[in-house]
């Protein structure tokens, strides 16, 4: 059977950088072994959860560029993929736990359940409540609110063998009788998750380790329903830089701010894979090739410290590789940037010029548009500060002159352009230094730019002889 991999959200936010990961483990392995990735949202927490919510959460997977084959918006044969709307399939078989056994409802209140936890602390404050069992074999049917147990063997131990950790057992005994369904009628994840993987034909649940803790519950769960359980893996957890849990307070968690942020999203997918997978010493790896060298083999159990600085780095070498981020796909994706600025619409042939001027520069695509925003303002934004140290009066007066000079130039490439100006400037006993950082504050507003010549042919001769023309305006302005 093709390996079915699936990635549960609970929608009740952003996709967290972190989920992002344990998605991408499935979604690598699905493509490499041309099985079938499914998104289910778990949404049964009705208080938490939002459709705001599932739509960034898909947002977020089209931006990253990891599409599903099962789930919201595009169905499948095992819909529906909303656990909001497979109530009656979880109702179904809790009944079938409860006549088999496997299940009971428990009328404890959640007074009474307080009262024996404080007892219990007052006698040994260290100790941890586990609920009695007192329902446990209770025949009756009172008509009042009830939850429903799972009636855990005391005997023997559930064990499974873990992808990445290997052998766990865990002996019953450790189990209390958790609950499944709430007094609302809603199921709890352990019951719902298992539920699913197993009618959903998911062949193995990958999934962060911490809910390793989880897995034996679902295995009890399913052994209960009679069904055979899929394989597991647990990844390890992308920490914070000091250790602890990774969040707000320590970087931006949401892929939502990366690409606010202006990262690619391959780069994003090449520092998250690194979180518990590695090939050799390799550090920067496109999507494709992760497709075709991802493998359990190299999934490793050590838990990963987010680093901002190098997660940047990542980042920017994928922008600057062409091979990574090749120049149709750069343009694509400086636009929303530009736009941010105000440039909605900015001429194509100039963009695709433009980027390889920037692109070994700009460590985000944000700072890309901010370093292309001269091309596309007439005039362009002036930098007074670069202005008041690299142009005066006498200078804008020779740019004039020199503009007049180019005005005759038939060839407008950087080389031809760069002799030209070359023998005008030496003719009048200037150095060409002199001429160039004038030039540049004319042309492109800034005493930092891409290389003159280059910015010339790319703004094309009409356009660079005029912003020569204007220098004196700039001067008195
Ligand atoms: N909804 C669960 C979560 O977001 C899914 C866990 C799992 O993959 O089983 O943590
Ligand atoms: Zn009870």
């Amino acid at each position: 059977m093709k390996p079915r991999l699936r990635f549960a959200p609970s929608p009740s936010g952003y996709l967290h950088i972190g989920g992002a990961r344990t998605a991408l483990f499935n979604w690598l392995w699905a493509k490499s072994q041309g099985g079938v990735f499914v998104l289910r949202v778990e949404d049964t927490d009705q208080e938490r959860s939002s459709i705001e919510s599932v739509r960034a959460i898909l947002d977020a997977f089209r931006w990253l560029g990891m599409d599903w084959d099962e789930g919201p918006e595009v169905g499948g044969p095992y819909a529906p993929y909303f656990q909001s709307e497979r109530k009656a399939i979880y109702r179904e078989h809790v009944e079938r736990m409860i006549s088999g056994g496997h299940a009971y409802r428990c009328y404890c209140t959640k007074e009474e359940l307080d009262r024996q936890r404080e007892e219990l602390k007052a006698r040994n404050p260290k100790a941890q409540f586990v609920y009695p069992g007192t329902c446990r074999n209770r025949t009756d049917q009172p008509d009042l609110a009830y939850v429903v147990r799972f009636k855990s063997p005391h005997e023997g131990a559930t064990e499974f063998v873990d992808k990445v950790f290997g052998h766990i057992t865990t002996p019953n005994a450790a189990q209390q009788d958790f609950v499944l369904v709430r007094t609302d009628g809603y199921p709890l994840y352990n019951l719902a998750a298992t539920i699913d993987d197993h009618l959903m034909d998911i062949t193995l649940v990958a999934r962060a380790r911490d809910h390793i803790g989880n897995t034996p519950q679902q295995i009890l769960i399913y052994r209960a329903l009679g069904w055979q359980p899929p394989e597991f893996a647990h990844l390890p957890m992308m920490l914070s830089p000091k250790g602890d849990k990774l969040s707000k307070r320590h970087t931006a968690v949401s892929v939502q701010e990366y690409r606010d942020r202006g990262y690619p999203p391959a780069g994003v997918l090449n520092y998250i894979v690194r979180f518990g997978w590695s090939a050799g010493d390799q550090e920067i790896f496109g999507l494709s090739e992760l497709v075709q060298k991802f493998s359990w083999d190299h999934v490793n159990k050590s838990d990963g410290k987010f680093d901002d600085k190098k997660f940047a780095d990542v980042a920017f070498e994928h922008l600057k590789r062409p091979e990574l981020t090749p120049l149709e796909a750069y343009a694509e994706n400086v636009r929303p940037f530009l736009a941010e600025r105000g440039i909605a619409d900015p001429n194509a042939r100039t963009l695709l010029a433009a980027v390889p001027g920037v692109r070994e520069r700009a460590r985000t695509y944000k700072d890309a548009a901010s370093d292309l925003d001269f091309y596309f303002r007439e005039p362009p934004e002036l930098d007074v500060k670069a202005r008041d140290k690299l142009l005066d009066a006498a200078g804008a007066a020779r740019l004039v002159e020199l503009a007049s000079a180019l005005a005759g130039h038939e060839t407008w490439d950087a080389t031809a352009l760069e002799g030209a100006v070359r023998t005008w400037a030496e003719a009048r006993n200037l150095a060409i230094k002199d001429v160039a950082q004038p030039a540049r504050v004319a042309l492109t507003g800034r005493s930092a730019s891409p290389p003159l010549f280059e910015v010339m042919v790319v703004l094309g001769k009409d356009r660079s002889l005029a912003r020569l023309r204007r220098a004196p305006a700039l001067v008195s302005s």
